[in-house]
């Protein structure tokens, strides 16, 4: 009897299937459809790994299950190399992302050939080759038509190692997803996905997903919807007003004080001449520290007095304008109102520096609870007019009242935030806008994409907060596209996300040259 001999039988057979095309599908099928995939890999490392497998291999049995039961079966795979991944990757080696990608890809194809993984490999994509990344630069144009895709000068997370923004959700713990740095913040215009225009439509699909209640949980709290009001305070003895977010306007007759972040825009205007260095220098300090720091419940708040008060809008009294390094100057207004007396924060806060605590909101006898704050729900004490109206129905009341004055309205808030896509980094899809004298930021016509990465020899990022592609002059210079006269390009690329975006709608159709996809493609494939 002979021995089972692999490396004779398996490629004679990878070879017959491959051959005879087994696993490719297309939508003439008279069977039911069903389409199924992994996520695809980053092509970022000398091959694949088992973990790598571990997924793919699920994946392949699902299919392989459906084709037994005889189902119109599509499993396509694709590489995800645009990005950081793979552009570290060939800093490690030495060699360009350009090269690294297409050896990477080589390998991993020829791994998962021999596992014998049932893959469609006529529907093979990869984000990097242009052919994909014209649609990426195209919906990207289609965004910015729609105001979808916008430009904003702000405060961004900037990792010092890797030397570029990035998205909120790139920072864990204030560091870096892809080398562990502490992130600092830095000033800068960047380009931007409105997705906080869908966070409704998100929230409102979420129960019907059929995922699990921890994601779905997740999600919600990522989309972080707070309803409540914002309220404005006027400065005493001046024109200004500071605006807070509260979800408890039922309390306001119960805030004693006012607290800004540092970074607030009116911080240091509040200054007095016997407050004025004590002020200044803890605002120095406070933005020098990172948010988790600042943050952090367990130690003990610190703050100091502006030498400013501030009208409470319901009571007309003075109250005190503090500077804390507890409110954070990119999250909500910057500002908040301390109501000691029903929130924890607030109560640390007044106890440690002696400020009034009122109680607006009376507890139920049988409550148990021994906190020193009251957080739930009951008739209003010391609220003048609105004295023993439920907090549930004075939160609509006061509002509505201080609409009425002038002084507030009903406000929903997300903690969602836009997605910024601008990287400063050589290994993506270059944004697809064009600067004109005249015409400002125009996008490129369809008719002229793709807007193709040039191949350059020295992609390192240089640490000056631009990518690398604005040192290819030849490049930037161009015309706009509305009047012909000189023009430069954007030099930023696209976050490698922005491609791995919508990749499942192009392996319905990969190779179509006319369009993104084919809506009757899409569709046949999509539930
Ligand atoms: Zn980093
Ligand atoms: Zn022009």
């Amino acid at each position: 009897m002979r021995h089972y001999n692999p490396s004779e039988i398996e490629p004679k057979w990878q070879q017959i299937w491959a051959d005879d095309q087994r696993y490719h599908t297309n939508e003439s099928s008279a069977k039911p459809k069903y389409y199924v995939t992994g996520m695809f890999p980053y092509p970022s490392g000398a091959g694949m790994h088992t973990g790598h497998f571990m997924e793919h291999s699920i994946v392949d049995a699902v299919a392989r299950f459906r084709r037994a039961l005889g189902y119109n079966v599509m499993y396509p795979i694709g590489w995800d190399s645009f990005g950081l991944p793979a552009e570290n990757y060939a800093i490690k080696t030495g060699r360009k992302p350009r090269e690294t990608t297409a050896d990477n890809i080589a390998n991993f194809k020829k791994q998962l050939r021999s596992v014998g993984a049932s893959i469609d490999w006529s529907r093979e994509i990869n984000t990097s080759d242009p052919e994909y990344y014209k649609w990426t630069q195209w919906i990207f144009t289609k965004l910015f038509e729609k105001d979808l895709a916008y430009q904003k000068e702000s405060l961004q997370w900037w990792c010092p190692k890797d030397k570029t923004v990035l998205a909120n959700e790139q920072v864990i713990d204030g560091k870096c997803w892809r080398c562990d740095s502490v992130v600092v913040k830095k000033s800068m215009k960047q380009w931007f996905f409105r997705i906080t225009a869908y966070a409704e439509q998100l929230l409102a699909e979420l129960p019907e997903m059929d995922w699990p209640d921890k994601i779905k949980i997740a999600q919600t709290n990522w989309i972080g919807k707070s309803e409540g009001a914002e309220i404005t305070f006027q400065v005493d003895g001046s024109d200004d007003t500071i605006t807070v977010f509260s979800t408890r306007p039922d309390t306001i007759f119960g805030a004693t004080f006012l607290v800004l972040a540092p970074e607030h825009p009116l911080a240091r205007t509040l200054l007095t001449d016997e407050t004025h260095e004590l002020v200044e220098n803890y605002i120095n300090d406070a933005v020098k520290k990172s948010e988790i720091e600042r943050t952090n419940d367990t130690k003990e708040k610190t703050g100091v007095f502006s030498g400013s008060y501030a009208i409470n809008p319901a009571t007309g009294q003075k109250i005190p304008i503090w500077i804390a390094d507890y409110v954070l100057g990119g999250y909500g207004t910057g500002a908040v109102m301390g109501v000691p007396a029903h929130d924890d924060r607030d109560f640390a806060f007044a106890e440690k520096f002696e400020l009034p605590v009122v109680e607006v909101i009376e507890r139920p006898e049988d409550d148990i609870d021994t906190d020193a704050c009251y957080h739930g729900e009951g008739g209003l004490v010391n609220s003048g007019a609105f004295d023993g109206t439920r907090s549930e129905d004075a939160r609509e009341q006061i509002v509505a009242w201080l609409e009425q004055e002038g002084k507030g309205k009903s406000q929903i808030t997300y903690k969602m935030r836009d997605w910024l896509i601008s990287r400063q980094r050589y290994w993506g899809a270059p944004i697809p806008i064009i600067y004109c004298p005249e015409h400002g930021a125009v996008p490129v016509p369809e008719s002229d994409l793709p807007v193709l990465l040039p191949d350059v020899d020295d992609f390192q990022p240089r640490g000056d907060g631009k990518s690398v592609l604005a040192a290819q002059e030849d490049w930037v210079q161009t015309t706009c596209p509305v009047c012909g006269s000189p023009a430069r390009r954007e030099t930023d690329t696209m976050d490698g996300y922005a491609c791995s975006s919508w990749y499942l709608l192009r392996y319905t159709d990969p190779h179509n040259a006319q369009q993104a996809w084919a809506p009757d493609k899409a569709n046949y494939w999509a539930p």
